[in-house]
C-alpha cells in the first residue's frame, strides 16, 4: 500500500490492525527455512565479500549463493547468469454490478527461464484473503467468500484438486500448488487454464472493491508465484497487511459490463471504436494533445451511446492489452466522470523524440469535495516530475480511480485506487505517492513483503521531493523524519530488515516501512552530497528496471557508484534501531583556536558535519568522517581557528541527520 496520509486518516482501522498484527505475530507466514530477516547474532559476512570493511553487515547465505552462481554481482547489478521467469495472460472476466458477481476465464502461458526443472508450479488466488478459512492479520469483511475454481488444467489436461501425487493441485490459503503432469525444463513453456467466480468484496476490504457504485477490481485471477534465483518459489500467504511480490509478464485482457459502465484498466484500451461514442474518442484525442485538463466525460454524458458506445444485449467488451507489467487491475462505474491531460513523460523508447502518456482521473461529481477535479493536474506534474528525477514513465497512461473508502491510496501498475476524504495538500500527496509506485515497485520489481521499506521507503522520499516542487519548498521530509522520530524517542522500534507480516504493531511497521527509510535516504544524500547520492540512486534504478533487485542490490549499488564503503550505514539504519544524537558537550579556548568537543550520545555512526558561523557572517563547513566513532569512541575534539571571533557552531545545520535531540547541537545553547 499505500500512502502513510491515507492510513493516517484511519485511526480506528489502525487500532484494529495492531490488535490484529498483536494476535498472530508469532510468525505463521514464510515457510521455515526462507526467512528473509538475518537474525540478530546471526552469521555475518562482509556485504561485499572483501575483507578491511568498517562494519560487518548481515548477509543472507542465498544472497551469497547468487553472487556465487553468477546471477548477480558484488557491484550491485545483475550477474551475467541473471534470469527471471515470464508468463503470458490472456484474461476474460464479466462483472455483474447488481449480483457483485466476477465470473472469470484464462489462459498463462508460464516460460521457466531458470535453470531448474520444475514438477510444480504455484499460484496466487489473492482473493483468498476474503476465504473464511484463511489466515488474516487486517481486517476484512466477514461477509465474503474466497475464489472458487471451477475448472483448471495444465499442459493440456484438467486436473483436480486434492492427492499428494501425480498431476493435481491444492490449495492453501492464498497460495495454490499445481502438480503438473510433465516436470517443465529449463527454457520450456507450460500452458495452464482455469476458469472462477468471485464476489467483489464490500467498503472495507483492503486496496480494492465495490461500494454498490464504484467497482475496484483487484487480485480477481490466478497469478503466477515469482520463482527467482535468490529463494526459488516466493510463496508466503498474503495475509492483509504485507504487499506483494509479482513477476512480470504480458496480459491481454477482455472485461465485459453493461453498456454505459466506464472502465479503466492497466494497459492500452485495443477496440476504443467498440466501446466508446464518438465525442468520448474526439475528446479523449484531444487531451491526448492537451496540457489543460479536458473534461472528457461529464455529468450529461454519462448513458450509453453518449458515454459509451451502445452494447450487444446491453453488454460492452472492452478489450486491454499490458506489456511488461506484474498485475493488472480495473475500475468501473456508471457514475463515473473522466478528467485526461498529457503529460510529457521525456524520452521514453530513447529515440532521441520526447514522449507522453495520457494521465487520467475517473471520479464520481461528488468527489470534487475532495478535490477529484484536481487529480488529473496532480497526476500530470507528479509523473512529469518522476518522469526528470528518476526515468521517463514507460507507460501509455495513469489513471486515478475513485474507489471505495477502503483503497485509501493503492497503487497498481498504471493504475491507482484512492479512496476517502481528502484535502487538496492529501490530495496531492496520495496521488503523487501512488504514482510514484510506478517506479518502485512496479518497474523495479522488489519483493514488498519482505523488504516493505524497498518500495514505500524510496516512495515516500521521492513522494519529498515531488511535494518540495509542487508546493514551493514544503517540506515533506520533515514530516517523514518527524515520524521516525516520535517512535525511536518513545521506544518500540524494530529494525527495517523485517518482513512486513511480522512486525509488533502497525505502528512499527509504518514507521520501519515510510517514514525511517525515506529519513534514511535523506541522510544518505547528506552523508554523499546530492549529486553523488542521485546518480547512485538512478543507478539502482536503470539497472534493475523490470527485474528483481534485493536489498544487498540497492546497498551494492550506493557503493559501486559511490567508491564508498558504507557498511557502517547499512548495519546502523537497516538492521539495527541505533540513533543518532550528536552534541556539542564544550567549548574552550586554546591559545587562537577554539576547542569543540562533541560526543555521540546514541549508538549510531554519522559523520559530524560542523557549520561555524564567524562573526562577520562567514561561514564555514567542516566534516569529520563516521569512521571517528567505529571503534566505539564517545568523543572527539574538532579545533576551529577564531579569526575574526566566531558567532555560532552548529552540528547538522541542513537537518539531514535525524538526530534525536537537536536542542544540545548549537553552540552557544
Ligand atoms: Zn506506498
Amino acid at each position: 500500500m499505500d500512502s502513510m496520509a491515507a492510513r493516517r486518516r484511519s485511526a480506528l482501522a489502525s487500532l484494529l490492525l495492531v490488535s490484529a498484527l498483536s494476535a498472530c505475530s508469532s510468525g505463521r507466514t514464510a515457510p521455515a527455512g526462507t526467512a528473509p530477516s538475518p537474525a540478530p547474532g546471526g552469521r555475518t559476512t562482509p556485504a561485499g565479500g572483501t575483507s578491511g570493511r568498517t562494519m560487518e553487515v548481515p548477509v543472507l547465505d542465498v544472497f551469497e549463493k547468487a553472487v556465487a552462481q553468477g546471477t548477480r554481482l558484488r557491484t550491485g547489478a545483475p550477474g551475467p547468469k541473471y534470469w527471471q521467469q515470464w508468463a503470458e495472460y490472456q484474461l476474460q472476466a464479466e462483472l455483474n454490478p447488481v449480483s457483485k458477481r466476477l465470473t472469470g476465464q484464462g489462459a498463462i502461458k508460464y516460460y521457466n527461464r531458470s535453470p531448474d526443472t520444475l514438477r510444480s508450479v504455484y499460484v496466487h488466488l489473492l482473493h483468498n484473503l476474503f476465504n473464511p478459512d484463511s489466515r488474516q492479520n487486517t481486517d476484512v469483511p466477514w461477509s465474503v467468500e474466497g475464489i472458487e475454481l471451477s475448472r483448471v488444467s495444465a499442459q493440456g489436461t484438467e486436473i483436480r484438486a486434492g492427492g499428494e501425487e501425480g498431476p493435481g493441485y491444492r490449495v492453501d490459503g492464498t497460495v495454490m500448488e499445481i502438480r503438473l503432469p510433465r516436470p517443465l525444463a529449463p527454457g520450456g513453456t507450460a500452458d495452464l487454464e482455469m476458469a472462477w467466480r468471485l464476489r467483489v468484496p464490500p467498503d472495507g476490504a483492503p486496496r480494492g472493491g465495490q461500494d454498490g457504485e464504484v467497482f475496484f477490481i483487484s487480485y480477481w485471477y490466478p497469478q503466477m508465484a515469482v520463482y527467482d534465483d535468490i529463494n526459488g518459489w516466493q510463496i508466503d500467504q498474503y495475509l492483509g497487511n504485507a504487499e506483494f511480490y509479482m513477476g512480470y509478464g504480458n496480459y491481454d485482457v477482455a472485461l465485459t459490463v453493461p453498456e454505459g459502465w466506464l472502465v479503466t484498466s492497466t494497459g492500452e484500451l485495443l477496440n476504443p471504436d467498440d466501446v466508446l461514442s464518438a465525442q468520448t474518442r474526439a475528446r479523449l484525442d484531444s487531451a491526448g494533445r492537451s496540457s489543460e485538463v479536458v473534461r472528457v466525460v461529464t455529468e450529461r454524458d454519462r448513458s450509453p451511446g453518449t458515454s459509451t458506445a451502445r452494447g450487444k444485449d446491453g453488454k460492452l467488451t472492452w478489450r486491454f492489452r499490458a506489456e511488461n507489467v506484474r498485475d493488472v487491475a480495473w475500475g468501473t462505474s456508471s457514475r463515473y466522470l473522466w478528467d485526461a491531460v498529457r503529460a510529457e513523460s521525456g524520452d521514453t523508447d530513447q529515440d532521441g523524440s520526447p514522449d507522453s502518456a495520457m494521465v487520467g482521473a475517473f471520479y464520481r461529481p461528488e468527489q470534487r469535495g475532495s478535490h477529484w477535479d484536481e487529480s488529473a493536474r496532480y497526476g500530470r506534474h507528479s509523473v512529469e516530475f518522476l518522469s526528470r528525477y528518476l526515468w521517463p514513465y514507460p507507460y501509455p497512461h495513469m489513471t486515478a480511480v475513485d474507489g471505495p473508502t477502503s483503497c485509501g491510496g493503492m497503487e497498481y501498475p498504471m493504475m491507482t485506487c484512492i479512496g476517502g476524504v481528502w484535502d487538496t495538500l492529501g490530495m496531492y500527496e496520495v496521488t503523487n505517492h501512488e504514482i510514484g509506485h510506478m517506479w518502485f515497485p512496479m518497474i523495479v520489481g522488489s519483493d514488498e513483503k519482505r523488504f516493505a521499506w524497498m518500495d514505500e521507503g524510496l516512495t515516500q522520499f521521492n513522494q519529498s521531493q515531488a511535494m518540495a516542487d509542487f508546493f514551493d519548498g514544503f517540506d515533506d521530509e520533515a514530516r517523514n523524519r518527524q515520524g521516525y522520530l516520535n517512535l525511536a524517542q518513545s521506544g518500540g522500534e524494530v529494525e527495517l530488515m523485517r518482513h512486513g507480516d511480522r512486525y509488533p504493531n502497525y505502528g512499527s511497521y509504518g514507521v520501519a516501512s515510510y517514514y525511517k527509510p525515506a529519513t534514511v535516504l535523506v541522510a544518505l544524500r547528506g552523508v554523499l552530497g546530492k549529486e553523488t547520492f542521485n546518480k547512485a540512486f538512478t543507478e539502482y534504478g536503470r539497472r534493475w528496471q523490470y527485474k528483481h533487485p534485493s536489498p544487498y542490490d540497492l546497498f551494492n549499488t550506493f557503493e559501486d557508484v559511490s567508491g564508498r564503503d558504507l557498511s557502517w550505514f547499512w548495519r546502523t539504519w537497516f538492521f539495527e534501531t541505533w540513533k543518532l544524537d550528536q552534541a556539542i558537550d564544550t567549548v574552550t579556548s586554546v591559545g587562537d583556536s577554539l576547542e569543540v568537543v562533541v560526543t555521540n550520545r546514541g549508538r549510531a555512526p554519522m559523520p559530524v558535519h560542523l557549520l561555524v558561523t564567524r562573526a562577520d557572517g562567514r561561514a564555514d563547513s567542516l566534516t569529520v568522517p563516521a569512521t571517528v566513532w567505529l571503534d566505539g569512541t564517545k568523543r572527539t575534539t574538532i579545533r576551529v581557528a577564531r579569526g575574526s571571533g566566531i558567532k555560532s557552531i552548529e552540528i547538522d545545520a541542513a537537518r539531514d541527520f535525524p538526530d534525536l535531540d537537536r536542542g544540545n547541537q548549537v553552540w552557544p545553547r
